[in-house]
């Protein structure tokens, strides 16, 4: 019976984090594993549910199924229903969903001992996650949602303890270079503490864990950042990604997430309309928000450059019903007249990013370098314009800028705490007109990078096929957990 024991399915426990970038990837991550025929069930919250049930209907129901453990709502003082990131404008409702996620811990260990897996994936902020593995004696995994050059150069900074001291930083220019780092990475803001002194405890919770899985293929890490890791911790990334390259056509795509508040059709029909390469489009992921007087900036910003646009906006801030005087306050007047239609969408709320993303006529993306947004890019070929807020995207950019060079900066410095924060620094609309044009305008750089934008596209796609880089390590990894649940001894 000894060959039946090996092919006998995975159990496989997902707990994401209650956020969409967390969420969204991590979905997808865990039905790339139910496709390959493992037992995968993904825990999470009730009003949460619904950004898993698009995934689930890719998979057998028999493969991947979904089990909602209550939120603490009463004990940390929220609204029902309010459980996920993206439901909050304000840190002090961010600082309570985060709360409520950790105490999660109990009924997720309640479900888990009535029905114990092989290996639990769990998000990288969940201390508990390690504590929960051992007392069931198995493997855990843990996903950060962050590629391994990010992952490696925080660990970097961390053991070398350059951001606490100020050794390390040209304090004329407020700039510093990330010691011991297989690339020379000049950064130009600092983090704030706050971030910093979490990181370190998450980068510490990861290193109990059995494993990294990361959303990207490991060419776009690198192979010398991947080494640079394992040697560092001795703990193994297994590179799985891009993962939104699982949804093929557009409806797969557009069904990912949130509700759509567009069209999906009407939204393709004007892409279908432009040119190849014609269309800018704007977005600062789920859980990031500006001020009316930034907003206002970029409205000027892209209209100056004179290329045509989708600009997605947070619903909770563009509503439809808003007065001329509210709107003047983010748009500059006749905006919509001069420019809505024929020259741009303005998307207020949810967009199908990763169908517009992949469609021809998108020739940049203005992203605020959220680790899910840059993959997706990247895996369309669309090169970037660089705009990080807050958490390690200002990592991300060094990546795309400094390191690949498929995007260009538009010089944020300032570094938040988290997406919701106030901003006390504005970017001018003459810093965003002139990415803009840098990207658009169709000069030799601009060719050059849209050239290696489209190579990383190539093997972003080969990673996924069979025999890529990213089909193998699942493979693998589903072997070495299968192995490890039979106690059979490692290769
Ligand atoms: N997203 C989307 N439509 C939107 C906003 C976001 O589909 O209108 C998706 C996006 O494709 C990505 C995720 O939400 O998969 C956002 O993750 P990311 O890491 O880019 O940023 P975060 O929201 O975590 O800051």
């Amino acid at each position: 019976m000894e060959g039946v024991e090996v092919e006998r399915p995975l159990k496989l426990h997902f707990i994401p984090y209650l956020a969409p970038g967390h969420m969204i990837p991590l979905g997808d991550i865990a039905t790339l594993f139910a496709l390959r025929g493992q037992q995968v069930t993904i825990i999470t919250t009730p009003s949460n549910a619904h950004f898993f049930t698009k995934s689930l209907s890719f998979a057998n129901p028999f493969f991947l199924r979904l089990q909602t453990v209550e939120f603490p709502s009463q004990q940390v003082g929220l609204p029902e229903g309010v459980e996920s990131m993206s439901s909050t404008t304000n840190s002090a409702t961010t600082g309570k969903i985060l709360a409520g996620a950790m105490l999660l811990h109990g009924p997720i260990q309640d479900f888990m001992e009535k029905d114990p897996p092989d290996c639990i994936v769990g998000d990288s902020v969940y201390p508990w996650v390690h504590d929960l593995a051992r007392k069931l004696q198995i493997p855990f995994l843990s996903f950060s949602g962050f590629s391994l050059f990010t992952v490696s150069l925080m660990e970097t900074l961390r053991t070398n303890n350059s951001i606490n001291s100020d050794t390390d930083f040209h304090l004329d220019s407020g700039s510093y270079v990330v010691p011991n780092f297989p690339h020379c990475i000049t950064m130009c803001s600092k983090p704030p503490k706050l971030f910093t002194g979490y990181m370190e405890m998450v980068l510490e919770w990861m290193i109990k864990s059995n494993g990294l899985i990361i959303n990207n293929f490991a060419e776009l890490d690198g192979e010398e950042c991947i080494e640079h890791y394992e040697k560092t911790t001795s703990l193994k990334s297994w590179h799985l990604g891009p993962v939104s390259l699982i949804r093929r056509t557009n409806e797969e795509k557009a069904k990912r997430g949130n509700e759509n508040v567009v069209s999906v059709h009407e939204c393709l029909s004007w892409l279908d309309s432009k040119h190849d390469n014609s269309v800018l489009y704007i977005s600062y992921g789920s859980i990031c928000y500006f001020s009316d007087k930034q907003l206002y900036e970029i409205a000027c910003g892209i209209e100056a450059s004179g290329h045509k646009f989708i600009w997605v906006v947070p619903e909770k801030i563009g509503k439809e019903d808003e007065s001329d005087e509210e709107k003047e306050k983010w748009l500059p007047k006749g905006f919509e007249e001069r420019n809505i239609e024929n020259n741009g969408l303005i998307i207020r709320g949810w967009a199908p990013q990763i169908m517009i993303l992949s469609h021809t006529a998108v020739g940049a993306f203005m992203t605020h370098c959220g680790w899910n947004s840059i993959v997706e890019a990247v895996s369309s070929g669309v090169p970037m314009i660089t705009w990080p807020v807050h958490g390690e995207q200002f990592y991300n950019e060094k990546l795309i800028t400094d390191v690949r060079r498929i995007g260009v900066e538009v010089g944020a410095t300032e570094w938040c705490l988290n997406g919701v924060e106030e901003k006390e620094k504005v970017v001018s609309r003459d810093s965003i007109e002139r990415a803009v044009k840098r990207l658009m305008d169709d000069g030799d750089e601009a060719e050059e990078i849209r050239g290696r934008a489209r190579e990383f596209r190539d093997k972003a796609r080969l990673a996924v096929q069979e025999g890529g880089s990213s089909q193998k390590n699942l493979l693998a990894l589903i072997d070495e957990l299968k192995r490890l649940r039979d106690h059979k001894p490692l290769d």
